[in-house]
């Protein structure tokens, strides 16, 4: 998601100049038609000042309702706090994946982890240090993901990867390898920061959105049930 903030940033700019530079081109050709086939007047430098000038308006105008466009998708699928896909967002991966999966074959698991004794840690630390938390929680798994896993904040301190093209050993593997960078994380807290994972693989011949989802989350709830800071799966 980060990386997605910053290509956006640079099709932004790329937008505004394609714009502006087709509006030109456009205005200017209307310009020369008209004024050469319609009014039969050759054409002189001082000509070509209005509709460069109404080109440029016009490529700003069309390139900034684009840049309002990706700002409002932007706001719809990201989670406003960690800056992360929301939940809404990555059931439409999901669905996608599915869908791709049943049709194609292939393979990929969903890790869902929860942050252990949350409510105790904004209740002693206050909800900043517990927003805090979330947003780093955030950033540190993005950068352990590979660039294919999709991350998503699933709920208050809850939240969803989607490896793809991954079986359920490599799933446990890599949630194994998140749980201990996030207990080995420094937080600047007096107290250890943990999470608990379920990891299920999606079966094609028997699974859709709810039940992965489902056999997912009862996973998770073993990891709790077993202590917490573990990884169980389906
Ligand atoms: P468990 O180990 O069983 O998961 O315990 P828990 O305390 O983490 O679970 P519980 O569901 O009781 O508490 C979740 C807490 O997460 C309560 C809620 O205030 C907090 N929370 C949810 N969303 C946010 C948020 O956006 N910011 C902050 N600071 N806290 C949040
Ligand atoms: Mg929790
Ligand atoms: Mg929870």
């Amino acid at each position: 998601m980060y990386k997605l903030h910053n290509h956006l940033k640079s099709a932004r700019l790329l937008i505004y100049i394609m714009y502006v530079t087709l509006s030109i081109l456009f205005t200017g050709l209307l310009n020369v038609v008209h004024s050469l086939y319609i009014l039969k007047i050759p054409l002189e430098p001082l000509s070509f000042l209005i509709p460069v000038t109404a080109g440029i308006a016009f490529g700003f105008t069309l390139a900034h309702i684009k840049a309002l466009s990706w700002q409002l998708q932007k706001m719809a699928y990201t989670d406003s706090l960690t800056h992360i896909y929301n939940r809404l967002h990555m059931t439409h991966f999901l669905e996608a994946e599915i869908d791709r999966t049943k049709r194609y074959g292939g393979k990929f698991s969903l890790i869902l982890f929860d942050l252990d004794y949350f409510k105790k840690i904004n209740d002693e630390h206050g909800h900043q240090t517990g927003d805090r938390i979330l947003q780093q929680i955030a950033r540190l798994v993005s950068q352990a993901n590979r660039d294919a896993d999709i991350l998503a904040r699933y709920g208050g301190e809850e939240f969803l990867i989607l490896a793809s093209a991954t079986g359920i050993n490599g799933a446990v593997k890599h949630a194994e390898r998140l749980r201990h960078d996030i207990e080995h994380y420094n937080f600047d807290l007096p107290r250890q920061v943990t999470a608990s994972f379920g990891v299920a693989e999606f079966k094609p011949e028997q699974d859709n959105l709810n039940s992965l989802i489902r056999r997912t989350d009862i996973a998770l709830y073993n990891a709790k049930g077993r202590g917490r800071n573990c990884v169980a799966q389906a």
